[in-house]
């Protein structure tokens, strides 16, 4: 490996494909930082939805978007906190209805463009390694390493409807399955960064994989890239 800039490992893929698990354990096994970009987005839903702004509102948006100060934070375990205006919000955001205000939200322009520089900024000041939908195509197209993690939708319902119940909530596996198809189409098929693999991206479906198989097959293939540079 040669001095150079920080490292980048860009890790895309649909909802529970595995990305977060994965890339904050490979993240903790390389010393980097890992960055949980949908949780950003979650983040500014949150915000808005709490002064009664939808997620199609542009308008709204617009207006209040300039208020949004979200502080990035890790506790001893590397679980990332987000701080929203002095707010530690880590938990409320990460209940179905955020999802889909998350994933509505994010196809706004205002949004997207709000938030690209804080990304790419972490990226500049630490090794990273940051999960999402668009981060090997627009955030960091030169991230050194770039992944697509995906796996079959009912399997990663599955683990997403294992997850909540976890957490003691009432779901039903059929609705979980349900929004996040509806996820899907939704992310892929938005005018501004969609989801979708970088041409150079190496793909890896989870759909067969446990964890552990998950993580080994994610970092022999980190491994091999880095050793390239
Ligand atoms: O990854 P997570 O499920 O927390 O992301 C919530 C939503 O945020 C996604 O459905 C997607 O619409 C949006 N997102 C995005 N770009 C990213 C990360 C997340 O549009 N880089």
């Amino acid at each position: 490996m040669t001095t150079k800039r920080n490292y980048a490992i860009a890790i895309d893929g649909p909802a529970g494909s595995g990305k977060s698990t994965m890339a904050r354990r490979v993240a903790k096994d390389l010393g980097f930082v890992y960055v949980d970009t949908g949780a950003i987005y979650r983040t500014v839903g949150y915000h808005m939805d709490f002064y009664g702004i939808g997620p199609k509102d542009t308008d709204g948006i617009t207006r209040l978007i300039g208020d949004v100060n979200i502080v990035i934070e890790y506790d001893a375990d590397g679980l990332q906190h987000m701080i929203l205006n002095g707010r530690d919000v880590t938990e409320e955001i990460r209940t179905p209805e955020m999802s889909k205000i998350a994933s509505v939200i994010s196809a706004q322009k205002v949004v997207r463009d709000y938030l690209l520089d804080m990304q790419r900024q972490l990226a500049r000041t630490h090794n990273v390694v940051m999960d999402g939908r668009d981060i090997g195509t627009v955030v960091l197209p030169g991230a050194d390493v770039k992944i697509f993690l995906t796996a079959d939708p009912e399997v990663r319902a599955r683990r997403r409807f294992d997850e909540l119940t976890a957490k003691g909530e009432k779901v039903q596996y059929e609705k979980v399955l349900q929004d996040l198809i509806a996820r899907d189409e939704q992310d892929k098929n938005r005018k501004i960064a969609p989801l979708r693999p970088a041409k150079d991206a190496v793909h890896l479906d989870t759909t067969d994989l446990d964890i552990e198989q998950a993580a080994a097959a994610m970092e022999s293939i980190i491994k091999e890239k880095l050793g390239q540079r």
